[in-house]
């Protein structure tokens, strides 16, 4: 495709639009009408079109216009009714920061006599370049969680997301989640001819909850594969949300309504966990230990966002707390310099890794937890302060446990922290996770596994809390499986964010 221009008017002057590989850019249109997000549908404001010699301000104009990339132009159309050009595109509030945050701007210029043909295909060329291999006007299913997080997801998407989407000419079937295992239940019987991504308006719990909804159905796989998952980030943690878009764009609602339009399948490991009468699905955590305490038993402190976990550690580092287990592990790596290395050189090739492709339900390879620990696995007894296996490098914000996690290489990383260790030590180690420097001190072991059975053991008239994706699981003994790039969400990147460790 060669560089395209179309001269329209508005109010009577001529404006150049131009289009090529890269960008689209308006030429000599300065004062553009945006339609105001928060207030009512009738005000609009006169704002001016961001430059590229700007400095970045989205306040000065100039009459040559910033060039929007490919990745932000929503929908072009000629209407045939109107007479006009229609192109929805977000335009970033800083342009020379790639973790900008944007605005939704609808152009609409009026095209001259004869030139309807010229028109029809221009935006004809627009919609197939931005979408190459990707579906446009996508139909998603939005089930929104109203009491997620701070109970804001209404807000956030009928705000933020839902003009985005619209913009995009997405065609939306939005449900209300009514009850605990509601979205569970809607992804089991969903007709998955019917839709193209299902999105969660919530936290980690809704997403649980399609993805199991999905993996209990017969045509497991098959609804994997055909039904993309999307999200939008209005729960407590976001874990998934902020490991790929990072603390700032993991929380920006309009990022992650781009992500569902413009995203590709990022390929995600998915665990099962089996119990003796039970078996299910998590996407990022298993946890016993301080750091369950800290997601379960801190429910009462909601009010306190995502603050409430670093108060459950602070109370449990300080009443100086140890559990007490038995676990055994599949180890594929424990030396924590390999490691790095490993993850250094999976970040490098940064190439989109293919879901897997299967049909049917899935099955588990290690033997079933009534048979005894295969030799070739390693067992270790006694107190820990920390078990946390995670699929996901940030867990929280500020807590960059797992720096090491790729979203696809088939392994479950696993932080250990033995008990004993003192106040100050755990402190220390708390003041640098969110570097992800605790991985270099000593008492943190990290581990690359495929699989782990483990055996809570409760001291009498203590508390003990398995968190699996931070929700209430029981303390009896179960085993994980990792199955790798199981499952994907959509995504603008093809790895989590880049940890940086050295
Ligand atoms: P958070 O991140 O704050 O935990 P989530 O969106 O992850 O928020 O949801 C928390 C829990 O709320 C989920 O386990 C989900 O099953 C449950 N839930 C969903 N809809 C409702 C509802 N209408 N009433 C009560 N609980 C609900
Ligand atoms: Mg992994």
């Amino acid at each position: 495709m060669s560089t395209n221009t179309l001269f329209v008017e508005k109010l009577g002057k001529q404006v150049q639009i131009i289009f090529d590989t890269k960008s689209l850019r308006i030429q000599s249109d300065a004062t553009v009408i945006v339609p105001q997000q928060k207030k009512s549908k009738k005000s609009r404001s006169c704002v001016c079109l961001p430059t590229l010699e700007a400095n970045d301000d989205l306040s000065s104009s100039a009459s040559s216009s910033l060039p929007i990339p490919h990745r932000n132009i929503l929908h072009a159309n000629y209407n045939a009714r109107t007479n006009m050009v229609q192109l929805n595109v977000l335009v970033a509030d800083k342009p020379s920061d790639p973790e900008s945050t944007t605005q939704l701007f609808k152009f609409m210029y009026t095209v001259k006599d004869n030139e309807q043909e010229k028109a029809t295909a221009f935006c004809h060329n627009i919609m197939t370049s931005v979408y190459q291999d990707l579906i446009p006007e996508k139909r998603l299913l939005i089930l929104i969680n109203p009491f997620g997080g701070q109970s804001k997801a209404k807000s956030i998407f009928e705000e933020k997301v839902k003009p985005v989407l619209e913009a995009a000419k997405c065609k939306l079937d939005v449900q209300y989640t009514e009850h605990r295992y509601h979205a569970l239940e809607i992804a089991k019987g969903l007709d998955i001819e019917s839709c193209d991504t299902i999105v969660t308006v919530s936290g980690d719990g809704l997403i649980h909850e399609v993805i199991n909804g999905f993996l209990q159905r017969p045509d497991a796989r098959e609804a994997l594969q055909k039904v993309s998952l999307g999200l939008i980030p209005a729960g407590t943690s976001n874990s998934l949300s902020i490991s790929m878009s990072g603390e700032k764009l993991g929380f920006d609602a309009t990022h992650n309504a781009l992500q569902i339009i413009k995203g590709r399948p990022l390929a995600l490991d998915l665990c099962s966990i089996t119990y003796e009468d039970n078996r299910y699905f998590s996407f990022l955590s298993q946890s016993f230990g301080i750091a369950a305490y800290a997601d379960l038993g801190t429910e009462h402190m909601r009010w306190m966002g995502d603050n409430r976990t670093v108060v459950g550690l602070m109370q449990e580092i300080f009443s100086k707390s140890t559990y007490q287990m038995e676990a055994s592990l599949l180890i594929a790596e424990s030396d924590k310099e390999k490691i790095k290395q490993n993850y250094k050189s999976g970040l490098k090739a940064s190439e989109w890794k293919s879901p897997a492709v299967g049909d049917g339900t899935v099955q588990d390879t290690i033997p079933p937890l009534s048979e005894p620990v295969p030799e070739n696995w390693t067992t270790i007894n006694g107190d820990i302060s920390i078990f946390l296996a995670s699929n996901v490098p940030l867990l929280n914000r500020g807590m960059l446990s797992h720096p090491c996690v790729s979203a696809n290489d088939g392994f479950i990383d696993l932080m250990l922290v033995r008990g004993g260790k003192g106040i100050g030590k755990q402190l220390s180690m708390f003041t640098s996770v969110d570097t992800g420097k605790h991985l270099d001190m000593d008492m943190v072991e990290y581990y690359k596994v495929k699989a782990f059975r483990l055996k809570p053991i409760v001291k009498p008239g203590k508390n003990a809390y398995v968190a699996i994706d931070g929700e209430h699981a029981s303390t009896k003994q179960f085993q994980v499986e990792v199955h790798q790039a199981l499952g994907s969400v959509l995504s603008l990147n093809p790895t989590f964010i880049n940890t940086n460790v050295q």
